[in-house]
Formats: structure tokens, C-alpha cells, sequence
């Protein structure tokens, strides 16, 4: 290809003292050159390939190829009755710190460290990907239902969280991560969405801690975000009303202040 030896295509016959006439050759050089054209485009296509569903910083799996890995193993688990896998969303606590502290480079090296170390805590079968920012999701497949879990996420977190030696600094590590069961039963946007809402509770709790999804978080989230649309509209429509409230010193009886109220 291109002058560049791409491969070696061996010719044999068992004819004793057969020889290759001169058509006969110009035809094997001709289907060896459409060989080489087809390997070069299989190499560049799987280049490719690779780029599509990989993320340059990490090296890791991009959030596609997660997906598609998520959706292979769900489609397995819903035909074994017994099968149980699970979905972990990361978060690293205080990324932005680290960013602002000692510039994006070293954030950069630290979101290679991090991706790592994920990928030395799991089993060649299971997935560890970058979602994005400094996001992280692994897939879990077979995992036991009840304690198991639990000591695979500590042994998991155990090698997460321990500083990182970068540019001289050694930088504390600390991970959120939620985590979301299915027996198959889930598709793979919803079980994905379940562990990002768990991570978001593990956030909210004080964070440097796992938890696992529960229905209430869901219903949480959806009532949020539509008490945020009624305060918006509530806003629009001039239904919040201001109310002064005296404020009276016990010693004195004198008034010392006033609480403002927001009625709705
Ligand atoms: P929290 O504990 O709430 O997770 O806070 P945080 O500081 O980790 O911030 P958050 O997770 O909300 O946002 C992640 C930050 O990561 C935002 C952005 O500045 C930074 N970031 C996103 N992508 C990259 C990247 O490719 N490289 C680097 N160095 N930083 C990134
Ligand atoms: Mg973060």
C-alpha cells in the first residue's frame, strides 16, 4: 500500500514444479492489492472506531460505548432469571479545586490517574467509562444481590480515594458515587439516570460516600423540578406577596426589628 509493506500474502500449491503463469500472477498481484486496500480501510475504520467510543483524555470508554455496553448486558440479564447487575454514576468530590489550584493540566493528569485506578479496581468483563467533566460511570455484571455489592463499591473506593501524587502536590481524592441495581428489568437511560440520582443524595449527604438508588429520589427530583416551574410562573404572575413582621425586645417592649415574610 502505498509502497509500505502492509502484510504478506502466501501463495502454495501442492502441484510439484507447478509455476505461476504470467496472468496467473498479474491476477495474484492484482487480488493482493485489493487485500492491502481492504486492510488499510479496516485499520482505519476500527482507528476510527476507537475514537468514536473512547475518550482521548482517559483513554477510558466514552458514555456511547457505555450505553451500548449497558444495553448488551441488560438485554443478558432479563434472559437469566437469577442475573442482577449494577450501575455505578462517580462523581469526584471538589474536582474544581484542584482545577483552580494547580491549573486544568494537573486537573487533566488527575482524571487519567483517577480513570486508572477504576479501571485496576473492576473485572476484565465489567466497564469502567468517562462520562464526561469529571464524571465516571462502571457497569458491574453478575454482581450477588444484598451485601455483595457494598464490598465491591468499598474495595472500589479504596483504591479511588488515596491522594495522587501531581506536580509535586500530593492531592486529596475523594469520590460520590450512586448506585443503581436491575435484574434486566430497567433500560439502560433509566438505570444510568438512577445511579445519577443517587450520586446526586451521596452530594447532598456530605458526599465521600456511596449510596444506592431508591424510588423516593426519583419522586424527589420530579417534584423539584416542578416546584422550581411553579416559582418561576408563580414569579411571572406576581403571586408572591412581601409581609413585615415586628420584632419586639422582651426586656423593653420596644419594637427592635422587623422579619420580612414571602407569602405565596
Ligand atoms: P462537586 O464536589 O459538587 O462534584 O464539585 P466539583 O468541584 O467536583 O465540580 P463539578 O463536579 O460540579 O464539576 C466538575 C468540574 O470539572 C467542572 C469543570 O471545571 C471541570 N472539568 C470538566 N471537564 C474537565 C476536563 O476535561 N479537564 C479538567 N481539568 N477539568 C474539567
Ligand atoms: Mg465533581
Amino acid at each position: 500500500q502505498n509502497g509500505r509493506v502492509i502484510g504478506v500474502m502466501v501463495v502454495a500449491t501442492q502441484r510439484k514444479g507447478r509455476k505461476y503463469t504470467v496472468e496467473e500472477q498479474e491476477i495474484l498481484l492484482a487480488f493482493a492489492e485489493h487485500a492491502s486496500l481492504a486492510l488499510t480501510d479496516a485499520q482505519r475504520i476500527s482507528a476510527v472506531e476507537h475514537m468514536a467510543f473512547h475518550d482521548t483524555l482517559t483513554g477510558l470508554p466514552n458514555r456511547a460505548y457505555f450505553m451500548e455496553r449497558l444495553n448488551q448486558a441488560l438485554g443478558r440479564a432479563r434472559k437469566d432469571p437469577s442475573a442482577c447487575l449494577a450501575v455505578l454514576f462517580i462523581d469526584i468530590d471538589h474536582f474544581k479545586i484542584v482545577n483552580d489550584s494547580l491549573g486544568h493540566a494537573a486537573g487533566d493528569t488527575l482524571l487519567g490517574v483517577i480513570g486508572r485506578r477504576l479501571v485496576e479496581s473492576i473485572r476484565t468483563d465489567d466497564v469502567a467509562a468517562r462520562l464526561g467533566g469529571d464524571e465516571f460511570a462502571v457497569l458491574l455484571e453478575d454482581v450477588n444481590r444484598g451485601n455483595s455489592i457494598d464490598d465491591v463499591v468499598t474495595r472500589l473506593l479504596s483504591n479511588v480515594n488515596v491522594p495522587a501524587e501531581i506536580d509535586d502536590h500530593s492531592i486529596p481524592v475523594a469520590a460520590s458515587v450512586g448506585i443503581a441495581m436491575s435484574d434486566g428489568s430497567h433500560d439502560a437511560a433509566e438505570l444510568l439516570r438512577n445511579a445519577d440520582l443517587a450520586m446526586f443524595s451521596a452530594k447532598t449527604h456530605g458526599r465521600h460516600r456511596a449510596v444506592a438508588y431508591e424510588p423516593s429520589m426519583h419522586s424527589h427530583a420530579l417534584a423539584r423540578l416542578h416546584l422550581e416551574e411553579e416559582l418561576r410562573q408563580a414569579v411571572a404572575a406576581d403571586q408572591f406577596e412581601v409581609h413585615y413582621q415586628m420584632i419586639v425586645s422582651l426586656d423593653t417592649g420596644e419594637p427592635c426589628g422587623v422579619e420580612a415574610l414571602v407569602r405565596w
